[in-house]
């Protein structure tokens, strides 16, 4: 077997920035018109500045930078990335974007199989969660026109504005003690028979909860609603959810096969750059919705384009080209792309354990994936706010190299109460400190992040 070792897109550019260079210059050689030209020390100034504003960034690449879903795409994806881009192919159609059509499919083939999905299904990548999601919403409102969408209490926002979109109401569903949709609460709403889609979120963006998706999609079927899994952050979980996740979550995580519709974000847990979502649908006879015949639309070949089964027109050829090279090292497996996502999950639970046994921090809720939250133990949620809030901006001052960054996320007295909190209700709500251990550097460094967490915590309570 070859060697494995560290890798930088410092390594990398060259050799893509060089064949590209290449490339073009087979087709003889011309020069850049002058309108173009720069001046090359201003350009040096420009950039000098914005390298210096990034800085204004949280350091979302460090393994102390434990907070929201952000992380740098791998320098495989880079490399791939910035080769393509030299070429500035738009997936829109092949004849915008021959290679990269051809890629895309590749790639939207590999998250077929990994959700198990059938031979005849239909998909495309898209430019975000936010958009593959609308697209399946409408597909689903062209199929059951003027019913509602349902989808959990835990589901993100994007569901409740989308309806409003595509002008269909929306129904929240309460939420259980791990913040997975309530079946008792859904079937009561499917009963009054105004539902065409319920959502189902395997992987919540809050908690990383997982819906009884196994379990709802018989009681969706029954009620003639079609089922949609938003799994933007949590679909790569398949490759290890039945090695490593608990027994129930690895149930819902099978039933996706099942589903009508899923959409995945290969820029969250893909190790891709921002601009990368995808969605599928399990029957392609839905490509009868997107039917149009615009004169500026050519199509060169007879073969399918995406231009014709997407919602979206211009879409970076770049996106397509940086997943398939990097699915071609981290393969969608238990061995590739799945030991990277082992490690936040193994993050989550040593760092869970942790905080159990601390005498003044405690877990929020068991993790089913690589996101946890946790609490000061105090006696009322005004105070519970208040540590909370001194807590997350102590962690985050002083030298870079002590900085520590968590994320915040707000409860109520209720939800604190149904996991066993009893806390003076002496205001509403109040926030939680909540990490993603999205990064699998993270496992190497839970105990250090939970020790001065620990010790910070301890100072704000004294304070
Ligand atoms: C992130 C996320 C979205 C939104 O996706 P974007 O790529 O941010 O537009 C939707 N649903 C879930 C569950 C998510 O985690």
């Amino acid at each position: 077997m070859a060697r494995l070792e560290p890798v930088s897109l410092k390594q990398l550019a060259p050799q893509v920035i060089t064949a590209i260079d290449s490339l073009k210059s087979d087709y003889g050689e011309f020069e850049m018109h002058p309108s173009q030209w720069v001046d090359h020390a201003r350009v040096s100034e420009v950039l000098e500045e914005l390298t210096t504003r990034l800085d204004q960034n949280f350091p979302f690449f460090h393994p102390n930078y434990a907070g929201q879903m952000i992380k740098p795409p791998h320098p495989v994806a880079m490399a791939a990335y910035l080769s393509t881009m030299m070429v500035n192919p738009n997936n829109h159609s092949r004849d915008g974007g021959q290679a990269t059509t051809e890629m895309e499919f590749e790639v939207i083939g590999d998250l077929a199989e990994m959700f198990g999905y059938p031979k005849s299904h239909l998909g495309h990548l898209t430019l975000s969660g936010t958009t593959a999601n609308l697209e399946a919403l409408w597909i689903s409102r062209e199929i059951n026109p003027g019913k509602a969408i349902a989808h959990s209490q835990g589901s993100h926002y994007t569901h409740t504005r989308m309806a409003e979109v595509l002008g269909v109401p929306s129904i929240a569903i309460a939420t259980d003690d791990l913040g997975r949709m309530s079946l008792a609460a859904l079937e009561t709403t499917l009963k009054a028979g105004e539902v065409g889609v319920v959502v189902v979120t395997v992987g919540t963006t809050g908690l990383g909860a997982v819906d009884p998706l196994a379990d709802i999609i018989p009681l969706a079927r029954k009620y003639g609603a079609r089922v949609h899994v938003d799994t933007a952050y949590g679909g790569f979980f398949r490759l290890i959810s039945e090695t490593l996740l608990d027994e129930e979550s690895a149930r819902h995580y099978r039933a996706i096969s099942e589903s009508d519709s899923v959409v995945v974000d290969p820029h969250k847990h893909g190790l891709q750059p921002y601009g990368c979502g995808a969605v599928l649908f399990a029957d392609d006879k839905i490509s009868r919705f997107y039917k149009h015949d615009s004169p500026y639309t050519y199509y060169a070949s007879k073969e399918i384009h995406f231009g014709e089964i997407q919602l979206e027109c211009s879409r970076p050829g770049a996106s397509a080209a940086a997943l398939w090279a990097t699915l071609k090292i981290f393969g969608l497996s238990e061995t590739g792309l799945g030991e990277i996502l082992a490690a936040g999950v193994r993050a989550a639970r040593n760092w869970s354990g942790l905080l159990a046994e601390s005498a003044i921090l405690d877990l929020y809720q068991q993790p089913a994936l690589d996101i946890i939250c946790f609490l000061p133990r105090v006696s009322s949620m005004s105070k519970l706010n208040e540590i909370t809030q001194k807590i997350f901006e102590l962690a985050g001052q002083g030298q870079k190299t002590e900085q520590i960054h968590l994320a915040t996320y707000l409860v109520t007295h209720a939800e604190l109460q149904q996991r066993g909190f009893d806390l003076e209700n002496d205001q509403p709500t109040a926030k939680i400190l909540r990490s993603v251990l999205m990064k699998p550097e993270h496992e190497q460094n839970v105990e250090h992040l939970h020790n001065r967490i620990e010790e910070i915590t301890q100072i704000a309570l004294e304070s």
